[in-house]
């Protein structure tokens, strides 16, 4: 199978150069030359494990991969470190059912796919004989950070730098960042938001000077975001599993559509959401949901995307973000694989900080429902939510939630619904302990999740714990103007050490 980029330059590479690549060299993202044709075998695939799934999927868009080869990858991507039995748990609250998919080794969704990249990377690195030390770069709004450092910490072959902005996590994303262990992981805390550091990793991929002489000294850049094809093929396996799981579980009947929920940021959960239908999944609606930064909101009503505003610090701080980099595979799909049309609205995104499709393309949109959430009603549907059905749910969860309650309001649909529950609570603690009327005042962070443990009873995730005993160590903070001379000086002074 091959990929090209949403752009339209000629490069075309194989599965194992766009894992490794993670960006095309003209900025654009990679998609497959020819979207797989596949239907999945649903009824087949009703009994498959989790990770007969993620093998059935993985092969059709891995190819370059044996069937042996493949497993194996899955194998060691989706082990003990899951603490519930088939990596996800799918539960009925209200009348929705959530897919927790928190239950991995830093508590938030990131892991299901970030648990495979390392393994899909290094596998591909070697199907290509790569000689080269993998650097790879990470932004993060304080999910993916945490997740790629545990994916690819002392990962041989590897660096992982991420950059955070110092002000726009939780307190403990942040710990979870500044205590990682590793000889090969460096991370940044940035005056700046995520778009910033953003901004600033897609411009290293594109730079290609810099490519040159990393290259000279035996280095080539990869992505741990949701713009490498290996992060977001991954996503698309839960939900084709969810699907099967509320046919198995006859809450629906196979081939009956589903609405999906999803609290956005990046768009690239909702995006594999849209792929696992283009394999086959029924869907009827897609609920993109984002919190006071409400940018997707306004672009699937208007078609206007808007990007020049305001960021806001809210209480679900991994959706602070006004760039969504994986609306670009989106807007390639609705304009029918259109390049150059993808290449003049990303320019115009990047100049003037706005972009709007046609009124052809516009009508593509209706598969979509959008709405966006305030601080306060986040912290309300939270309330709500523990209060009338004795279920838990994180910031991120309860802005789906509210959304999905506001579409139910407004068209009756009754259509079963599936929302994307994304992080655990417990890495949002003093937003939860404020929901639900708790005193969060003058606590420490593992005071707040006592607290919480003791009004709640819903269990602590040991990695968040654990953290009481770690040590900072990354405490660097530095200007967003200065992120490529400090990468450069980070990789330099590994060259001293080794
Ligand atoms: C990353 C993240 C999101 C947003 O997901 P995207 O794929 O970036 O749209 C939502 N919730 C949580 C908890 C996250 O970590």
């Amino acid at each position: 199978m091959l990929y090209k980029s949403t752009r339209g330059s000629t490069e075309v590479v194989n599965s194992n150069e766009a894992i490794l690549k993670g960006l095309c060299d003209d900025g654009g993202l990679f998609v497959p030359v020819k979207f797989p044709e596949v239907q999945l075998p649903l009824s087949k695939m009703i009994n498959f494990s989790y990770k007969e799934t993620a093998s059935y999927i993985f092969q059709i868009f891995f190819d370059e991969f044996s069937v042996e080869e493949i497993n194996k990858i899955v194998d060691d991507s989706y082990d003990n470190k899951f603490s519930v039995n088939d990596m996800v748990n799918l539960t009925k609250a209200d009348d929705a059912f959530f897919i927790e998919l928190y239950h991995g080794p830093t508590s938030a969704f990131k892991d299901m796919a970030l648990s495979a990249l390392p393994h899909l990377m290094t596998e591909s690195g070697k199907k290509i004989s790569l000689d080269k030390e993998l650097v790879i770069l990470t932004a993060t709004s304080g999910d993916t950070g945490k997740a790629a450092l545990e994916g690819f910490s002392d990962v041989e072959g590897t660096k992982i730098v991420v950059f955070y902005p110092e002000k726009g996590v939780s307190n403990m994303q942040k710990l979870q960042m500044t205590t990682q262990e590793g000889k090969n992981v460096k991370v940044f805390g940035i005056k700046g938001n995520f778009d910033d550091a953003q901004r600033a990793v897609k411009t290293i991929f594109t730079d290609s000077a810099l490519r040159k002489e990393m290259n000279e000294k035996g280095r080539i850049f990869s992505s741990a975001n949701s713009i490498n094809i290996g992060r977001l093929i991954p996503q698309v396996v839960y939900y084709v599993y969810s699907y099967l799981q509320l046919v198995k579980k006859h809450e629906i009947n196979l081939n009956d559509k589903i609405n999906i929920v999803v609290p956005c940021g990046n768009f690239g959960n909702i995006l594999a959401s849209y792929y696992s239908m283009k394999l086959g999944i029924p869907v009827n609606k897609f609920i993109c949901a984002s919190n006071k930064n409400n940018v997707l909101t306004d672009f699937f009503k208007t078609g206007f995307y808007d990007a020049k505003r305001e960021m806001y610090t809210t209480v679900s701080p991994s959706m602070d973000i006004l760039v969504s980099s994986n609306l670009e595979r989106y807007i390639y799909e609705i304009s029918g694989e259109n390049e150059t049309f993808v290449k003049d609205s990303m320019d115009s995104l990047q100049k003037y900080g706005h972009f709007e499709i046609t009124d052809k393309f516009k009508k593509s949109l209706d598969k979509f429902y959008a709405g966006f959430c305030s601080d306060s009603d986040t912290l309300k549907a939270i309330n709500e939510m523990y209060e009338s059905h004795n279920y838990l749910i994180d910031t991120h969860t309860a802005v789906a939630y509210k959304v999905y309650k506001d579409y139910v309001a407004e068209t009756s649909d009754n259509t079963k619904t599936l929302i994307a529950s994304t992080a655990s609570p417990y890495k949002f603690s003093e937003s939860v302990l404020k929901a639900l009327s708790l005193n969060e005042e003058d606590l420490t962070p593992f005071e707040m999740m006592d607290k919480l443990y003791k009004n709640t009873n819903v269990k602590i995730p040991k990695n968040l714990s654990n953290l009481k005993n770690k040590k900072v160590i990354h405490d660097e903070v530095i200007d967003k103007s200065t992120i490529i001379t400090n990468l450069k000086k980070y990789l330099e002074s590994g060259e001293q050490d080794d």
